[in-house]
């Protein structure tokens, strides 16, 4: 069975021209709370290599509040809007410096996409979204994506990468939205709670998937929990596009999981 989980993905991957990936905080950051350079450079290399295999590459990168945190080294408890929205601004500079690093050592540009809910709900705004990350493809730059959070408040946010990247993934009329996270994929239980907890490794149907899992507090891993991952695979699985939630911190993953040799969940549209 797992062969066959490895295989399929390992397919999924070979099959889709159009690949999102969005990283999660947790998988960017070190434990100390710093950006892990190496993991960007090591990322970017094997983006690098599915490009020159003819893939197409959108990142959603999260990561600004922590980078905001360990940069300035102030303000990590405050809890105020406006002091968030400070530390954001100042982290998606540092984050999008390394980006800029890690790409450049293989000779490939990045642009810099910071969305918004209404980027979403807009036809007009969703079209010239749309337009730039086409033109920017197509001209072999990679675009970087991640909510626009100096300007969103509660209300109007979209509030986690995982719904974002799902909404660009769509837009862009990607084949493949791949979520790397800190966990290997989705579980029965919590792993971290429970070690006999059995990977699902194919999703064909959400609703039977939530049937069939414990979501909730307890198992709210990664930054945005289990809840928001399925909520990106509801949104993209109806439009056709597939789904892999693997784990973003294993050596060379993208690579691993292309040449069949890492598992993960692969979300399946019917
Ligand atoms: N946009 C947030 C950040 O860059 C991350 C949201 C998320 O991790 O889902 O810090």
């Amino acid at each position: 069975m797992s062969a066959d989980n490895k295989k399929t993905i390992a397919q999924c991957i070979k099959k889709a021209r159009k690949i999102v990936i969005k990283i999660g905080s947790n998988t960017l950051a070190n434990a100390d709370g710093k950006i892990n350079y190496g993991f960007m450079t090591n990322l970017a290399k094997q983006c690098a290599q599915l490009m020159e295999d003819g893939k197409q590459i959108v990142l959603v990168s999260s990561g600004a509040q922590v980078a905001g945190v360990s940069t300035i080294d102030r303000w990590a408890k405050r809890k105020d809007i406006h002091y968030r929205q400070a530390l954001c601004s100042i982290g998606q500079v540092e984050l999008m410096d390394k980006w800029r690093q890690a790409f450049g050592v293989f000779g490939i540009h990045i642009g810099q996409l910071l969305l918004t809910k209404e980027d979403f709900t807009d036809d007009h705004r969703t079209l010239n979204v749309r337009n730039t990350l086409f033109t920017l493809v197509d001209e072999g730059v990679v675009p970087i994506i991640n909510e626009n959070d100096s300007v969103s408040f509660d209300e109007i946010k979209i509030g986690d990468n995982d719904n974002l990247s799902a909404l660009s993934a769509i837009c862009w009329s990607a084949d493949l939205l791949i979520l790397f996270s800190d966990i290997d994929g989705v579980f029965d239980k919590n792993p971290k709670d429970f070690p006999e907890a059995k990977l699902v490794e194919f999703v064909s149907s959400i609703a039977d998937l939530r049937k069939n899992i414990s979501i909730g507090a307890t198992n709210a891993f990664g930054t945005g929990g289990i809840e928001t991952k399925l909520e990106a695979a509801e949104k993209v699985l109806e439009y056709g596009i597939n789904m892999i939630l693997a784990n973003g911190s294993r050596e060379n993953i993208l690579e691993s999981l292309a040449d069949g040799s890492a598992k993960g969940t692969l979300f399946i549209s019917k």
